[in-house]
């Protein structure tokens, strides 16, 4: 059981690498938004079942899992009342809309909460579970509200975007991202003077094949919020277990205000 970034470093680290598939039976995730390539990536690597968890201090740690049928995750219902809002107005939205979870202690006598905003965007899902449960459904959790960093062009970046570029390739362990000024960065700069830069800095299984860094420079440039803004994508390659990455990974805003 762990944070999402931090088994797919143990996945694809030398040892992880080495353990024999069907070791390890299943995974539970929680704690960070999970991308798809990175799920996919650890169930490969170990032949084992990944299943999300969604919860945090204020739900008393347990909130939601997914069962066998992989699809939303079931919601401790008779203690926790989740609903789904509008993060500017707090009306609450029709089921099945994507908003700011909220969420309400049924149970708790020391310090019940009435829509503690949880600041994490998701959505309930409609109708029932194909594994027969009765118990409500959340979508997987697609990340916190206040990660988007503004990029300029109206371009809104975060770190799930990038996650579902970079963990999709084979030689990345993982990764950390910076907004900076571009002319703050000399690598960057050499390219051209001013402007926004994106700066990647991926630890690799490998030292990757120029063309392998080309492709995904391309693959980082092709989301929506990079090409809007114009920013300039560069990666550095760092060796293995040679960056600090923390549990709760961030796109930093390094721009001077
Ligand atoms: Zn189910």
């Amino acid at each position: 059981m762990g944070v999402p970034g931090q088994i797919m470093r143990l996945a694809r680290s030398r040892a992880g690498r080495a353990l024999p598939s069907g070791r390890v039976k299943a995974v539970l995730f929680s704690g960070d938004y999970v991308a798809a390539p990175l799920r996919a990536a650890v169930e490969r690597s170990w032949g084992c079942s990944v299943f999300e968890h969604y919860g945090s201090t204020e739900t008393g740690l347990g909130g939601a899992v997914q069962c066998r049928a992989f699809a939303g995750l079931h919601i401790r219902e008779a203690d926790l009342l989740f609903e789904v809002v509008d993060s500017g107005t707090g009306r609450v939205l029709p089921l099945g809309q994507s908003g700011e979870l909220v969420v309400t202690t049924l149970t708790r006598r020391g310090m019940p909460l009435i829509r503690y905003r949880t600041g994490d965007s998701g959505r309930l899902l409609r109708g029932s579970c194909a594994c027969g449960s009765v118990l409500r459904c959340l979508d997987r959790v697609q990340g916190r509200l206040n990660d988007v960093v503004e990029v300029g062009g109206g371009g809104r970046l975060n770190m799930a975007q990038l996650d579902e570029v970079l963990f999709a390739v084979e030689w990345v362990v993982t990764f950390s991202a910076e907004v900076v000024n571009a002319q703050d960065e000399g690598e960057i700069a050499a390219k051209d003077g001013g402007g926004v830069g994106l700066l990647v800095r991926v630890e690799a299984v490998d030292v990757p094949a120029p063309a392998d860094l080309r492709a995904l420079v391309e693959g980082i440039e092709a989301l929506s919020a990079v090409r809007e803004s114009g920013m300039r994508v560069e990666v550095e390659i760092v060796q293995e277990e040679g960056l600090v990455a923390p549990a709760k990974r961030k796109l930093e805003d390094l721009r001077r205000g």
